[in-house]
């Protein structure tokens, strides 16, 4: 029987509740596919910070470093707010990811059916589903490129820079054409290299790297025209790969297309199969402890973990149909809709498990 490891990086806030459902539902897919986990619990964020005195200890790296996936929960709350910046829970976030080497990071927007009407766009434009996955660079361009601040024409002023590698490009290229290959083998790249050098630098190499994937239809949008059709047709997209900058923006535009923070995952790979998975919603400390946080967001991140580091595609296509299923009924209070059946966060999990066992 095949054995993963899996480190839980439980956080604070929500995030222990939460991921002890995704744990469940992770025990109960894996006895139904016939493999095993063993997981290992460390800290990162405010707990850790409560532990160690630093957001992330060295333990915790080795831990995650010696896993075949990471899943996290949430980091973060006002209890930790005072901390000085680089002694924050949310650097911690920073440093798991760089420690990692975690370079790409997909966010799926997807429209479960039953939850169509949360959407803020009309039916029509949504159609029967949305599906879209949002492959964005997480550690180049304008957020880690030369800056500082000078005189201009006499008046202070400052810059930042966009600067790529052909090589940052290549491999950010290559795993969303690998995306594209497990789903609708169609890539959209966006750039905006009608003014930038390095956007078309980006192009230019995109296109290079096409041709080692001729099973994927590759388009080009700048990235104004790209903002305006993910709200005009949606349906039209399948994986979009861009740069930091753009990725960040795009990204939080496509997945506010679902309507429901507590139902979206993603996942942060670098160039071997470990990858970290988590919700992109926060600890959410308004709601903690009160059993009632959705769980779903963090079930889905560990499907895409099956799917991109364990290699059980089955099984998180199990998990996201059981999910579909659920919500047909169920809903936790932040999804609830008039004429269907309200309940905790344990109890989602419940029955996702139940589902699964069929
Ligand atoms: P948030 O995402 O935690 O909460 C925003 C709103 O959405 C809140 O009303 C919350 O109750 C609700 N919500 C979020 N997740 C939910 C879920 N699963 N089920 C039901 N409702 C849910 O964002 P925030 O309030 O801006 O931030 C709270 C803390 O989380 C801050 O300390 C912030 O820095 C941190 N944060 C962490 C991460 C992370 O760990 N990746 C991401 C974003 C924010």
């Amino acid at each position: 029987m095949k054995e993963y490891k899996i480190t839980l990086l439980k956080g604070d806030g929500i995030g222990p509740e939460i991921v002890n459902e995704a744990v469940k539902v992770l025990d109960k897919v894996a006895e139904k596919h016939q493999f095993s986990i063993q997981y290992e619990d460390a800290y990162l964020g405010g707990i850790a910070i409560d532990k160690t005195g630093v957001p992330l200890p060295e333990e915790t790296v080795a831990k995650c470093k010696a896993s075949d996936a990471v899943l996290l929960g949430a980091v973060g709350g006002p209890k930790w707010e005072n901390q000085p910046g680089n002694n924050r829970p949310e650097a911690g976030l920073l440093g798991i990811r760089g420690a990692l080497g975690l370079f790409a990071n997909l966010r799926p927007a997807v429209i479960f059916e039953p939850l169509r009407e949360a959407s803020p766009l009309k039916a029509e434009i949504i159609g029967e589903a949305m599906d879209i996955l949002v492959v964005r660079e997480l550690t180049g361009g304008i957020y880690f490129g030369e800056r500082g601040r000078k005189e201009k024409d006499g008046v202070p002023a400052a810059y930042d820079t966009e600067m790529y590698t052909v090589a940052e490009v290549e491999r950010i290229a290559r795993v969303a054409f690998r995306m594209a290959m497990k789903r609708g083998k169609k890539l959209c790249s966006v750039d905006k290299a009608n003014v930038l050098e390095s956007s078309r630098l980006w192009r230019e190499t995109v296109i290079k790297v096409s041709k080692e994937f001729p099973e994927v239809e590759l388009n080009h949008l700048y990235v104004d025209n790209c903002a305006m059709q993910l709200v005009r047709n949606p349906k039209q997209f399948d994986v979009i790969v861009t740069s930091n900058i753009f990725g960040d923006i795009l990204s939080d535009e496509a997945s506010m297309i679902s309507g429901s923070i507590g139902m979206l995952a993603s996942a942060s790979l670098g160039e071997g199969k470990l990858g970290l998975y988590e919700p992109i919603h926060g600890s959410a400390p308004d709601i903690a402890g009160q059993g009632i946080a959705n769980p779903l967001a963090t079930i889905l991140s560990v499907a895409m973990m099956l799917r991109y580091s364990l290699d059980q595609d089955e099984a998180a296509d199990d998990i996201e149909k059981a999910v579909n299923e659920v919500l047909k009924t169920y809903r936790t209070p932040d999804i609830y809709t008039d004429g269907t059946k309200k309940v905790s966060c344990a109890e989602m999990g419940d029955l996702v498990c139940a589902q699964l066992q069929g």
